[in-house]
């Protein structure tokens, strides 16, 4: 008798990122879809990581990270930030930003709790709190700027809320929160036992001169958040799964008790030599609005000419556009015809949405070089 499963995630298929990028790969499409960096990693970034491993680094690391990895984190946080954390009880470092966030989700989350999510909603989210037996109150955001109506949410918590999670720069709008977005939240938290999970992996993708509103900043917020950061965004090295999660020591404890279990530790040769080149290259991410935003402008000066309706990002490496001057066909089916026929893969947004809104839209991952945003713009215009 073959056994029967029965579901824990009756209502997922494969991620839409796996989806896409298989079609842009079968098809040999300019791939815009899944967001990846094609630039190189810093040489003394790999170079530091030959050096560890070949000095013998490749055991396992301390369960929360390796402390001089914390430290680092620490002290580069005291400086973004304004705020002490300690490395010891509050840093956690995690195999990449998603595994933080299952963590963060599945050790705050109990059956009929209710987690709040702004959609369009990273993919991750919501099948965590399933698995919890959570349910998912979706807020939907409406293009084309998805701001948060406030009103909205209040009248959406309720005695089971548990967790609210956000998430800025925002993928995929490219929208970023205020600092009164934070005192918002603050304002609707206050008083409650709400918890709050701020997926920050875009910190340091912001253009125009916006500052990235944190959590960590706001003393309120920060006492009852889970901070989850990604170092594949910020070192170019998605495929390396390394991040991490900051927390008060209460929380960090629970979060803990799941991630031994989960993972245990994550690379220890990498996490040498991210610990390393924090150090030394502060510069790296100091650069990084100025080197994302003259890719940002460069894709919108290249799309000028075409039939793509936009508003430049204001964060993230991604570039939302409004296809409606070129085809009635729903998103999902646009986006596999641009990849099929016209070679240049792109992500639909209705997929992050429970009720997505009419406006047809697809997301550009502009982290390439010149010549592949070129190349790809060269398609765009003549649609
Ligand atoms: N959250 C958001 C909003 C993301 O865009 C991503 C990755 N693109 C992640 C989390 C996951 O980050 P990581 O690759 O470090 O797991
Ligand atoms: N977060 C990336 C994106 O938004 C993809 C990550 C993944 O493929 N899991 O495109």
């Amino acid at each position: 008798m073959t056994p029967s499963i029965s579901s824990k995630l009756p209502n997922v298929g494969t991620t839409i990122f796996t989806v896409m990028s298989a079609l842009a790969n079968e098809h040999r499409a300019i791939n815009l879809s899944q967001g990846f960096p094609d630039f190189a990693v810093p040489k003394a970034l790999l170079d530091a990581v030959d050096r560890h491993l070949r000095e013998g680094h490749n055991q396992y690391a301390p369960m929360a990270g390796l402390p001089a990895l914390r430290q680092a984190i620490a002290d580069k946080t005291r400086g973004l930030y304004q705020v002490t954390i300690d490395p010891d009880t509050e840093i956690t470092v995690t195999s990449g930003a998603t595994e933080a966030i299952f963590d963060a989700v599945t050790s705050v989350v109990h059956p009929g709790d209710e987690v709040i999510l702004f959609d369009p909603a990273y993919d991750s989210y919501e099948p965590a709190v399933d698995l919890c037996g959570g349910r998912a109150i979706r807020i939907p955001l409406q293009p084309p700027s998805f701001a948060v109506d406030w009103d909205r949410v209040r009248d959406a918590i309720t005695p089971r809320t548990r967790l609210i999670m956000l998430n800025t720069p925002h993928n995929p709008s490219g929208t970023v929160w205020s600092s009164r977005d934070m005192d918002n939240l603050a304002g609707l938290v206050r008083d409650t036992g709400i918890l709050v999970l701020s997926d920050e992996v875009y910190e340091h993708i912001l253009f125009d001169g916006l500052e990235h509103p944190s959590v960590l900043r706001h003393p309120e917020l920060s006492a009852r958040s889970f901070a989850v950061f990604s170092f594949g965004k910020t070192y170019h090295a998605t495929g390396w799964k390394l991040g991490y999660c900051v927390a008060p020591p209460s929380m960090t404890a629970e979060f803990r008790k799941v991630h031994q279990y989960v993972t245990f530790c994550t690379s220890t040769p990498m996490q040498h030599a991210l610990a390393d080149f924090m150090v030394s290259a502060p510069e790296h991410w100091q650069r990084l609005p100025a080197f994302y935003q003259a890719r940002r402008d460069r894709f919108c000066a290249l799309l000028k000419g075409s039939r793509l309706r936009f508003v430049p990002s204001s964060g993230t490496y991604f570039q939302l556009v409004d296809y409606s001057a070129i085809s009635d066909l729903d998103d999902m089916s646009y986006a596999r015809k641009l990849t099929i026929e016209s070679g240049v893969a792109a992500i639909p947004v209705s997929v992050f949405y429970k009720e997505p809104p009419a406006a047809k839209l697809l997301r550009f991952c502009f982290a390439k070089d010149e010549s592949t945003l070129e190349r790809a713009a060269e398609v765009l215009r003549k649609l």
